[in-house]
């Protein structure tokens, strides 16, 4: 079944079926029904970074070194987990300046560079062509593994291969067609790929389902499970050593430059830079690759060591490369259709990296590359006839066909040379190089183009001598000498024992040095002189990035330019129609109608060279915005003063913030004091009408009856006796109830002299239980006393608490009935005070009532007889005295059952000491 036109045929199924998913997220993606504003796709499309390096070759390491293929898992994993803030911050920048590539990215941050972007795209094509060429390669094998079936034969002894490799030749020009189709739709780069980025979270989900698939065949289909594989493996004295051997291949060093190496890679192999950065809609996606996408690669690696051990075991003694297990085990099996589905899992992983790969560097090499050139050289561009549109889109179609067909030519001259084998560290190794100006570039505003290019360069050149011409001499592309005798026979000069350092394993052995050159370079020569104006500023557009950077860049621009010029500018590269849209979109949104503004201001400017930026990379943008503008150059004085003023600004508009927040709450609090103020208003409003009020009843009484005693001149004299005492008993309500409310609004206003010293309670009760006792015996009320001896003393004023008892069993007694009444009076210790309660046995208060009477000239219930007598202020007061002195009153009552007054009263502070040295004595 598995004959030439079969995988040929489902080799073009499957490669259709990424057409059809692209093409249909792209038409999503014009309706505005955006395919990839989901933040799963976002995490899947990351997955690119497992390539079939990943795929096939991760079970090839695990079968040489036991767990040694993990370490390039890791770094991504901490990558994610760690650091994605710098991933967040390299999104803002990049999304602030439309920046569209890693090499404009670094030309942009040191002053809009070409120099510097065109080192960068050198560095990224060479460092990654031969990784495009392994994929290929990969695809071929495979291809010549299948043709083989049912017999298992290696590629490189297969007569199959150069059919297979012609296959691949042509998956690579079908490839070259999708990459132009959906990867330069637009010119404008900053345009997302959505169709392109749907495919290849299709891909990712693809590669990791087969190979789940074939690692469950192996571990529960072929053997009995994880168990059941290390049982075997015990039994082999040889494989056990790499079921255990935990971190062989370089020891600890050897880990952790991989792990190093792995997570700048994960932030800057240009496609990971494509996917995570370029092609990311929303910040908020990041948060889902956080965990997401480590899990996916924890998922990807769970089968890898089943697999490399089960193959090792199958395959013992018959010569099968270990890098193919993941085909050759479900073929020996005869397993046709998993077989197929591997297959094409590991076509997944190749075309997404080819892919996406593709467009990075196609871009790099169009913007960073040949626009400079052009504009440079040819002049073309400054040829202002010239709709440079369909010519951008030729040259970056152009690149995509040379960059594809570099890396078909290098795989079919490498062949199975060490070069290509060992290409997926040496890229790592390369794209590691910009890390120093990358980091350096979003948080130190020293560094500088001179240090950004000494430090790339330093980086590169120690890179190429110690990992790149080593790898050309041990595929028997150079004479090894220098390998082993050093270059021009100098010893300390051997590229992998560099200045005598042995030990660390050769991917290790260049990070170190490579790193060392770089950084230093990069910084030793960023302090040789001070940023120019241009550096200066994009530092503080990069380094501030999180903070609000965008309104430094049009407060740096000085000139003059006319409105149509940069419009007809932006038309030539982005066509008449597009940018007639945008500049209308961009008026409309500054709230300018067309026209009216025909010179262009500095923010202006600044958004057609944003919009440049994102067809032809900063750097070209930058020269073609200044040949429409008159621009007058800033001195870097003037810059840093400008920079100065607009931190300055910043602050002073956190300031201001701040201050605003605080005028709030002050205006807050105001408004609280004023609604208090205005209850109060109606509180005193309140008392004055109810003082008035309650004054003139006994006002009217005693003017009723002296008029009844004036009219009436013959009077009985038992009567007039009568009326007299009643105008006596008024004059006396009068003058209690006038007392009593000056009373209280003098320990309201907080104006009342207390007395306050050490009492005895018993001794207060007892005074006005004596004092009240004539009442009482009118009443023939009975009163019972329960008052213990040496309680602590309390702290209260005498008279004021004798005024609170008297108010207590006065209103007592006033509620008596004639004859029946009983008044219990009773002193307690409390835990931290003293109680003092007045029961009577009167008609009680209605529940609804008991917290009223202590309301101010509240009576209530049946007191009609009593009423005269009363003010409705006595509880008032006494509840203020006892809160006065720290304590309570408060009253309870079942109605036909009686009153109980209590009020509790705290021990004086003394007491308390003495009362604790009792305790602990
Ligand atoms: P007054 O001067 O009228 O006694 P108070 O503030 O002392 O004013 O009492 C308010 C109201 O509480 C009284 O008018 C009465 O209705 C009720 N009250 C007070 N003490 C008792 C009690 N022991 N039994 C029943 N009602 C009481």
């Amino acid at each position: 079944m598995l004959e030439a036109p079969v995988v040929i045929a489902i080799s073009l199924i499957y490669i259709g079926l990424l057409f059809a998913v692209a093409w249909w997220g792209d038409k999503r993606a014009d309706q505005k029904r955006s395919l990839i504003a989901n933040p799963t796709i976002y995490a899947l499309s990351m997955a690119v970074y497992c390539t079939t390096w990943t795929f096939y070759g991760s079970v090839g390491r695990a079968a040489v070194s036991g767990i040694g293929f993990l370490p390039v898992y890791l770094g991504p994993t901490l990558v994610m987990a760690l650091c994605w803030f710098l991933l967040l911050k390299m999104i803002r920048i990049v999304k602030a300046n439309r920046i569209t590539s890693i090499a404009d990215f670094i030309s942009s941050r040191y002053g809009k560079s070409h120099v510097l972007g065109g080192l960068v795209t050198v560095i990224a094509v060479l460092g990654i062509i031969p990784y495009i060429a392994l994929q290929l390669k990969a695809v071929s094998s495979s291809v010549s593994l299948l043709l083989s079936y049912p017999e298992i034969v290696m590629p490189n002894r297969s007569a199959t291969m150069s059919v297979a490799a012609d296959i691949s030749f042509y998956i690579a020009l079908i490839l070259a067609a999708f990459t132009i189709v959906f990867g330069t739709r637009h010119l404008d780069a900053t345009e997302r790929h959505e169709g392109m980025v749907a495919a290849i979270a299709l891909e990712s989900s693809v590669k990791l389902v087969a190979f789940l698939a074939v690692g469950a065949y192996v571990t529960y289909g072929m053997y009995d499970g994880f168990g059941d594989i290390f049982e075997h493996i015990n039994a082999s004295p040889e494989l056990q050593r790499l079921a255990t051997a935990i971190p062989s291949g370089g020891g600890y060093t050897g880990w952790f430059s991989l792990i190093v190496l792995s997570a700048m890679a994960l932030l800057f192999l240009p496609r990971q830079f494509q996917v995570a950065v370029v092609e990311n809609v929303n910040e908020a996606h990041l948060k889902r690759a956080a965990w997401l996408f480590p899990l996916y690669l924890l998922l990807i690696n769970v089968f890898v060591l089943p697999i490399a051990l089960g193959g090792l075991l199958h395959f013992a003694g018959q010569g099968v490369d270990a890098d193919t297990f993941v085909l050759t085990l479900p073929m020996s099996q005869r397993q046709e259709c998993l077989t197929l589905l591997v297959f094409i899992g590991g076509l997944s992983a190749a075309t997404g990296m080819v892919i996406v790969e593709t467009i990075a560097l196609s871009t790099m090499a169009c913007n960073d590359l040949v626009m400079p050139l052009l504009i440079r050289h040819k002049r073309v561009a400054l040829d202002e006839s010239r709709d440079l549109s369909r010519l951008l889109l030729g040259i970056r179609r152009g690149a995509i066909v040379v960059i594809l067909l570099l890396g078909y030519l290098y795989f079919r001259l490498a062949g199975e040379a060490y070069a290509l084998v060992a290409i997926g560290l040496i890229s790592f190794s390369a794209v590691a190089q910009f890390a120093p100006a990358m980091i350096g570039g979003m948080y130190w505003r020293g560094g500088t183009r001179d240090g950004a290019l000494a430090g790339l360069s330093a980086g590169f050149l120690v890179w190429a001598y110690t990992l790149l011409l080593p790898s050309f001499a041990k595929s028997g592309w150079l004479p090894d000498d220098f390998l082993t005798q050093g270059l021009f026979g100098i010893e300390l000069l051997r590229p992998q024992q560099l200045f005598g350092l042995t030990g660390f394993d050769e991917i290790a052995h260049c990070l170190f040095w490579s790193f060392l050159a770089n950084i230093g370079a990069y910084v030793g020569f960023s302090l040789l002189r001070p940023p120019t104006a241009a550096e200066a500023t994009q530092a503080t557009v990069f380094v501030d990035a999180l903070k609000d950077a965008g309104s430094v860049g049009p407060a740096l621009w000085r000139g003059r330019a006319q409105v149509s010029d940069l419009q007809e500018l932006v038309a030539r590269f982005l066509g008449p129609a597009r940018a007639q849209a945008l500049f209308t979109a961009y008026a409309r949104r500054r709230g300018v109608a067309r026209g009216v503004m025909p010179e262009a201001d500095a923010q202006l400017v600044q958004f057609a060279e944003s919009l440049l930026a994102g067809a032809i990379g900063s750097a070209s943008a930058r020269v073609m915005v200044a040949s429409v503008a008159k621009e007058e150059p800033l001195s870097i004085d003037e810059v840093m003063h400008i920079l100065d003023e607009a931190s300055q600004l910043r602050t002073y508009s956190r300031e201001l913030e701040r201050k605003s927040r605080e005028l709030t709450a002050a205006t807050l609090d105001l408004q609280e004091a004023n609604e208090r103020l205005q209850e109060l208003d109606r509180v005193k409003d309140d008392i004055m009408s109810s003082v008035t009020h309650e004054l003139r009843t006994p006002l009217t009484s005693i003017r009723a009856f002296s008029e009844l005693l004036r009219d009436d001149p013959r009077m009985h004299l038992a009567d007039r006796e009568r009326f007299l005492g009643l105008i006596v008993s008024e004059a006396e309500r009068l003058t209690r109830l006038i007392n009593q409310t000056l009373d209280l609004a003098k320990i309201e206003s907080g104006r009342a002299d207390w007395n306050g010293c050490e009492l005895n309670l018993k001794e207060v009760i007892e005074q006005s239980v004596a004092a009240t006792s004539q009442l009482f015996r009118e009443k023939e009320a009975h009163v019972e006393l329960d008052l213990p001896d040496n309680l602590p003393l309390i702290l209260a004023d005498r008279d004021r608490l004798i005024q609170v008892m008297l108010n207590l069993l006065s209103n007592a007694v006033k509620f008596l009935a004639q004859g029946r009444g009983r008044v219990k009076v009773m002193l307690r210790l409390l835990t931290d005070g003293l109680e003092v309660s007045v029961a009577d046995n009167g008609p009680g208060i209605r529940p609804e009532d008991q917290q009223l009477i202590f309301e101010k000239f509240r009576q209530v219930g049946d007191t009609m007889t009593a009423k005269p007598s009363g003010t409705g202020l006595g509880l008032p007061i006494s509840r203020r005295i006892v809160e006065h002195f720290g304590g309570k009153l408060w009253v309870e009552s079942v109605p036909g059952e009686g009153a109980t007054f209590r009020f509790t009263l705290p021990f004086a502070p003394i007491q308390e000491q003495a009362l604790a040295q009792v305790a602990a004595a």
